[in-house]
């Protein structure tokens, strides 16, 4: 089919959830996709981060299609290879004790929240049930996720709400002042992505989690788009010196199937006990042999060569005309701008071939880690004209 015809049939009977840029993806490889058209564009979104081994990756892909020679699904009334060498893998990784699959990243942070409320209830009975989340915040679109989404502009139409969630401004005092003496978690993303791509101050994240640890409220770190190598450390958090309780993840982590995790620490272990949650899909075989096939390639060497590009675009970036200022860590890159609006450089980016993503005003450019030099090259090479 060509771009216009599957442009009508979206138009006509898919759900107008999306506002989408005017070209239909067609393959890829690595960091370079190419349209219906045969376009070529390099790719600094990974597909909002997920591609985290570029599109088409050889050794992912002949995991996944061992895995489908095998069995496509097995229900969780079974035990599977795949998933349990993944839970192995990701909770070595990560340092965690015990992990829950879910498939994505909105249901990774409900099986958190849930997780923190029965940890709360067991400990201390009812009423201590309150989540507190950071304004600005993103953590997915069902109810509860989004209720703990900091940002109105996603929250009309849709009450009422999720009771027992609450909104604090990024600082200690609003934290302390929201959670009250009903809290039984704090959630944060170590980078605001969705919102802007804002890394947290260290010190405010410091001093959240001893404020956190001396009153045993939960901290749920949602690792959805910082986790899995995009920081540079496998997890963000690492950057910042913290333990927490609990962390959630998703996009990278099969490198392109749907799967979430939520990994419980120490204290939080054996709170769920059978029956408390579940999942038909969650810990699917095919994108837990994907995730292991990427996971295991995340080692310690991988993840300096991400620091390596990460120090080498931001300082390409820092010097382009129209670049106001440059946030995030590691592969994920924010920036905003001068004049121009992000919609706008976005777009004529994707028409000079490079597939940029905006976070609300400002740029967001987070491309496969596996990126080589070539490819970051020709691409900052376009958005520099854009952005002129
Ligand atoms: C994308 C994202 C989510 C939601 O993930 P879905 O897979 O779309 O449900 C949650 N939290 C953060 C930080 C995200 O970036």
């Amino acid at each position: 089919m060509n771009f216009d015809q599957i442009k009508a049939l979206d138009d006509e009977y898919g759900a107008k959830t999306f506002a989408r840029y005017p070209v239909a993806i067609d393959r890829g490889q690595g960091a370079e996709w190419y349209d219906t058209q045969g376009k070529r564009y390099i790719d600094f979104g990974a597909g909002i981060a997920v591609n985290i081994f570029g599109a088409n990756d050889e050794e992912w892909k002949q995991a996944v299609i061992a895995q489908l020679n095998k069995i496509q699904h097995v229900s969780n009334l079974y035990y599977n290879e795949a998933q349990a060498r993944l839970a192995k893998l990701l909770c070595t990784k990560a340092g965690a004790k015990r992990v829950f699959f879910a498939n994505s990243g909105a249901e990774a942070n409900e099986c958190a929240f849930k997780a923190a409320r029965k940890y709360s209830f067991m400990k201390y009975g009812a009423g201590r049930n309150k989540i507190v989340s950071l304004k600005n915040s993103f953590h997915g679109r069902t109810l509860f996720t989004l209720t703990a989404t900091g940002q109105d502009s996603f929250h009309r139409f849709f009450d009422p709400f999720v009771g027992g969630v609450a909104v604090a401004d990024c600082n200690l005092e609003s934290v302390k002042k929201t959670a009250g003496s009903d809290c039984c978690a704090v959630v944060i993303e170590c980078v605001q992505g969705e919102s802007g791509v804002y890394d947290l101050p260290a010190p405010f994240v410091k001093a959240l989690w001893e404020f956190c640890r001396e009153r045993d409220i939960l901290l749920i770190v949602d690792e959805v788009q910082t986790g899995n190598g995009r920081t540079g450390k496998f997890f963000a958090y690492e950057h910042y010196g913290i333990a927490p309780d609990i962390v959630t993840t998703a996009k990278g982590i099969a490198g392109g199937l749907p799967l979430g995790a939520c990994l419980f620490y120490g204290k939080t272990e054996n709170v769920y006990t059978a029956g408390d949650h579940g999942s038909t899909f969650g810990g699917n075989p095919v994108a837990c042999a994907g995730a292991e096939s990427i996971l295991s390639r995340i080692t310690e060497d991988f993840l300096l060569e991400v620091q390596g590009k990460s120090a080498y675009m931001r300082a390409k970036l820092k010097g382009f005309d129209g670049v106001a200022g440059v946030t995030g860590l590691g592969l994920m890159i924010g920036l905003s701008l001068k004049e121009k609006t992000a919609k706008q450089v976005a777009q004529t980016c994707l028409e000079k071939g490079l597939l940029v993503l905006t976070a609300h005003s400002r740029l967001r450019i987070v491309p496969p880690l596996n990126i080589t030099k070539t490819q970051m090259d020709e691409g900052l090479s376009i958005l520099k004209e854009v952005l002129k």
